[in-house]
């Protein structure tokens, strides 16, 4: 065969879901390991429902996980005439014919098929009728004749031998009577005219790649290999919906997911290779295959991302997390002014401590990037008579220091556990509400050492009860 070639083909009616991030990081993958190419098919053919916002978020989805796609995007509905041309073709070679039921009459068929509690099928009516006899008020739709007798045995490469009984194939319409040409028919053109060697695509195709291998068959095209990969439920084990709340890839990165951590997230998500859980970009490259996807349906679990995100921040180089740090708050807008930049790239090493996302870091970065502290009330009420006087004499003693280090202030609060007679959090603590805001963040020494010399004595000085 040919050089590998994959494609993913969203539809710009929607957010780019989780699942479809999945397919085509395999896709991508595949393509990557086969040293072939990835191309990116915008399916645009249902106008009203398809939006330009839809497929700017698409491609900045792809973009913020690192999926790049070789070439330009292939814009479907610009290759209309050519789906229209098949089409003829096929009513040509008898591969296709003319349907005049009227709508009434198709109403009619589902209906009674309910009733029945069948899947509604098209009797095929219109199959054998002769033109001469066409109703000349209605526009016809163009079906396509699918076969009706034996069965077909797909080779897929996920899922095995799948066998179906041609008769459940309907009569599926490839040129609506507007003229306009249905998914099915545009998908097989394009993939024939994008010489695809692999179609990897969500478990939910699997009828639509009985049809389009019967168009593939009936213009005697090459056929590509099929991979059905199975969809992605929710921890409860229910279909992952649009509507579910965490379902498109903005909702990972506004808390500060990082993109490499969920790429490798998604990547086991369905997939394995031996018991490794942690791929680099490259790892993944090299080992990806597609014999390693599983057969059953993954479960989408919250908290297995965040742990791999956390994994990610503490295992990456400080000055990569700095930069994915830089690259979420431009994204969502949360400043760091300059100057307090390179603060919170030195207190990265404590900040990323009990940090899960970079959201977290964010927030516990706070008190540096905040000239201003926001003090939480409810923490406030624990600095009694007692830790006030905690509090002024550790600035008694910390104003005399001139070089602030944990040499120097070890001993200092050492001295001053004993002297009220306390331990530890009856020190710690006040001091880091007084300076931060909150009793809870990083360790008392990193944070006073984060801080300018003068902005830990006004600290310690505000009047906040
Ligand atoms: N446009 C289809 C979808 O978004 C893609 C189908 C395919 O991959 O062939 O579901």
């Amino acid at each position: 065969m040919s050089k590998v070639a994959t494609r993913f083909a969203p539809s710009p009616t929607g957010p780019l879901h989780i699942g479809g991030i999945r397919t085509a990081l395999f896709s991508w993958l595949y393509s990557k390991n086969q040293k072939g190419k990835f191309y990116l098919r915008i399916e645009d053919t249902d106008k009203e429902r398809s939006k330009d916002e839809y497929k700017d978020q698409i491609i900045n989805s792809l973009k913020w996980i690192g999926i790049e796609h070789d070439g330009n995007e292939y814009i479907q509905s610009k290759k209309i005439d050519d789906h229209v041309k098949i089409a003829n073709e096929l009513l040509k070679k008898n591969y296709a014919y003319k349907c005049y039921c009227s709508s009434e009459e198709i109403e009619d068929q589902k209906k009674r098929a309910k009733q029945k509690k069948i899947p509604y099928i098209y009797n095929r009516k219109w199959r054998d009728l002769s033109e001469v006899d066409a109703p000349k008020d209605i526009k016809p739709v163009i079906r396509f004749k699918s076969k009706i007798k034996g069965s077909y045995i797909l080779k897929d490469i996920v899922q095995g031998d799948i066998e179906i009984e041609n008769d459940t194939i309907e009569d599926f319409v490839i040129l609506r009577n507007d003229g306009t040409p249905t998914y099915n028919l545009c998908a097989a053109v394009d993939d024939h005219q994008m010489s695809m060697t692999h179609i990897i695509r969500g478990d939910d195709h699997k009828i639509n790649t009985f049809k389009q291998i019967q168009i593939y068959e009936a213009m005697k095209w090459e056929l590509p290999s099929f991979a059905h990969v199975p969809l992605i439920h929710t921890i409860d084990g229910k279909k992952l919906s649009k509507r579910d709340k965490a379902s498109t890839l903005d909702d990972y990165s506004k808390i500060g997911i990082m993109p490499m951590a969920l790429r490798n997230y998604l990547l086991r998500l369905g997939w394995s290779y031996k018991d490794k859980e942690i791929f680099t970009l490259e790892e993944s490259i090299n080992l990806f295959n597609l014999e390693g996807i599983g057969k059953s349906p993954s479960k989408l679990d919250m908290s297995r991302i965040l742990s791999m995100n956390e994994h990610y921040i503490k295992n990456i180089d400080e000055n990569d997390l700095f930069g994915q740090l830089n690259e979420y708050c431009k994204l969502f807008k949360k400043e760091i002014k300059q100057d307090k930049k390179d603060k919170i790239k030195k207190s990265l090493t404590f900040l990323k401590n009990k940090a899960k996302t970079l959201e977290d870091i964010f927030n516990n970065g706070q008190y540096i990037i905040n000239d201003e502290v926001n003090y939480n009330q409810e923490d406030v009420k624990l600095i009694d008579d007692k830790a006030r006087k905690v509090i002024s004499d550790f600035s008694t003693q910390y104003e005399k220091i001139d070089t602030p280090s944990r040499e120097i202030l070890e001993p200092i609060i050492n001295e001053l556990i004993k002297s009220h007679a306390t331990n530890f959090k009856g020190v710690g603590q006040p001091l880091r509400i007084m300076l931060t805001g909150s009793k809870f963040g990083p360790g008392i020494y990193d944070i006073i050492l984060s801080l300018e010399k003068e902005q830990v004595q006004k600290r310690l000085t505000i009047k906040i009860t």
